[in-house]
């Protein structure tokens, strides 16, 4: 065995947002610190996730940059858009930032192995070298995966997004099974770049648990955009047809197409970890590792973060959640993450920024609320006339004027709802938002000028 093997005090297993981040602070405060990855350093976000997503995004957005710029004057020839450019970018791209991620973690003095790394009993882990690791604490930071669903026939035709970045072509005609960030962000991108796109959902109107009002200008937008929604449906059966698939809907009706992909949720990278050898507890109520406040498992020296417990998905987090381990354990700093009011983006078209309660949830919880609404054309759109409209939404506590959420559907809303976040989570009332003075011409400067609620609601106090 290597001396690296020797008196660790920390290994973790996987080697992505959550992992590295706990390896690498750790590390920093002395720590001797071992990771393990199967894949590719970076992890989900980095190499299958939102960076590469977010470089899809922006290609697909070029299509209204063209159409405003005819608005402006500009006449631009026939654009074309060539797949495989965009793909060879978007993987040399992916490859510099695993190397930087890569670099930075031995820089910190973490030692990565390139291997799998599974549970022995509680104290010690094999590698896929046979090698036994047996170090003083471990973090499981192994990630998600896409889930299937129930097996129907043909199932094995369809892709997942595990699979969507790496297409050798454009798809014509693409099918997206799914309500949720993946499928709304993936119809945008295939119809932006000029695909036909169908998106099947099970509900009666996609992402579910976001705002009302935000579900409904989202569809209708993506509608305008030309992806066909049905709802109320699920692919049933999937039959190949040469280089064509047929995606049969629990209707009876049938979609063809040369894509299907399904993007239905994800699930805790929990199996076949050994888990049960050592003892840690699978949370019952949502399949992800059960962890206290502070990361930690139901073995004292176990602990978990990011997607492997299921708590919210998100890049941030996983960091946040590794960061405060480290800190935690390693640091002499006891630090529980608070997953409150966290600010997330679909980046859909128009994009969605949410954070906070929806006015749904508002009113189950104060008696008390009081509704802002703006509905517009972006100013960047009324030379060319395309037809889209901005949502912003904000929901107050009508007693204490405190700012309970806030809701936006249209260009920038991850952007603006990253700083709307503060002011939510600094407890801003109504009236400092009305106290600042608005930045002009900008979409933004709705946020502070909606004086009139659009809604009042008070509920009586039960007799
Ligand atoms: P991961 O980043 O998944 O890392 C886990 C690592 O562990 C993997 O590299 C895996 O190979 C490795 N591993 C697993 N088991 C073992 C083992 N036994 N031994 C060794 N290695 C192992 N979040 C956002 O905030 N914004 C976005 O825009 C966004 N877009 C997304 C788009 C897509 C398509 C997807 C799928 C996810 C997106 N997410 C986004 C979610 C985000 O990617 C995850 O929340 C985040 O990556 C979780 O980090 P993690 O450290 O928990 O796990
Ligand atoms: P989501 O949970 O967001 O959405 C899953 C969708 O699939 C929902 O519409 C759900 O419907 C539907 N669904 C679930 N099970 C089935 C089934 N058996 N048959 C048919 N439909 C089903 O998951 P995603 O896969 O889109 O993404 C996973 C997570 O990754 C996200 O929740 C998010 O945490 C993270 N992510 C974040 C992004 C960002 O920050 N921009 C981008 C991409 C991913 P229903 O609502 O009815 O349950």
């Amino acid at each position: 065995m290597t001396k690296a093997f020797d008196d660790l005090d920390l290994f973790v297993i996987g080697g992505g947002s959550g992992g590295v981040r706990a390896a690498r602070i750790a590390a920093g405060y002395g720590a001797k610190v071992m990771v393990a990855e199967e894949y590719r350093v970076g992890g989900t976000c980095v190499i299958r996730g939102c960076v590469p997503k977010k470089l899809m995004v922006y290609a697909s957005h070029v299509h209204h940059e063209i159409e405003d710029a005819a608005g402006f004057g500009w006449s631009i020839p026939q654009a074309n858009f060539n797949w495989s450019t965009l793909i060879a970018n978007k993987d040399k791209e992916i490859a510099r930032l695993e190397a930087a991620y890569i670099a930075n973690l031995e820089r910190s003095g973490a030692h990565l192995v390139r291997t799998r790394a599974v549970f022995e009993d509680a104290r010690s882990l094999r590698l896929s070298s046979g090698e036994l690791v047996r170090p003083k604490n471990i973090l499981i930071a192994t990630g998600a995966a896409p889930n299937h669903g129930r097996p129907i026939p043909g199932i094995e035709h369809v892709i997942s997004s595990n699979e969507v970045f790496d297409l050798k072509e454009q798809p014509r005609r693409i099918l997206i099974q799914g309500g949720g960030y993946i499928a709304l962000e993936f119809a945008c991108i295939f119809a932006g770049l000029g695909s036909d796109v169908t998106l099947v959902y099970r509900g009666d109107n996609i992402l579910r648990g976001f705002d009302e009002d935000v579900r409904k200008h989202l569809r209708r937008e993506m509608e305008k955009a030309g992806i066909n929604i049905l709802t109320e449906r699920t692919v049933t059966a999937v039959e190949r047809h040469g280089g064509e698939y047929i995606a049969h809907l629990s209707d009876g009706s049938s979609v063809g197409g040369d894509k299907v992909m399904f993007a239905i949720g994800r699930h805790p990278n929990v199996a076949n970890l050994g888990l049960e050898n050592a003892g840690v507890d699978i949370n019952p109520n949502n399949g992800g590792i059960a962890v206290d406040g502070h990361s930690r498992s139901s073995v004292p020296h176990i602990y978990a973060v990011g997607d492997v417990t299921h708590r919210v998905n998100l890049t941030p987090v996983a960091i946040r959640e590794g960061h405060a381990f480290a800190d935690t354990v390693f640091g002499n700093r006891p630090t529980a993450v608070d997953h409150t009011n966290i600010p997330t983006a679909v980046f859909s078209q128009p994009e969605v920024g949410t954070v906070g309660l929806t006015e749904a949830q508002a009113r189950v919880q104060y008696s008390h609320v009081d509704v802002y609404k703006a509905e517009f054309r972006p100013m960047k759109a009324t030379l060319s006339g395309r037809d889209t409209r901005i949502l912003m939404k904000l929901i107050v506590d009508g007693q204490t004027d405190r700012v309970l959420g806030c809701h936006i559907v249209g260009p920038e809303a991850g952007e603006l709802i990253q700083v709307i976040g503060v002011a939510v989570k600094l407890k801003a009332t109504k009236a400092d938002f009305d106290a600042t003075i608005a930045v002009h011409p900008t979409a933004a400067e709705e946020l502070v000028t909606m004086r009139q609620p659009f809604a009042r609601y008070v509920r009586e106090a039960a007799g």
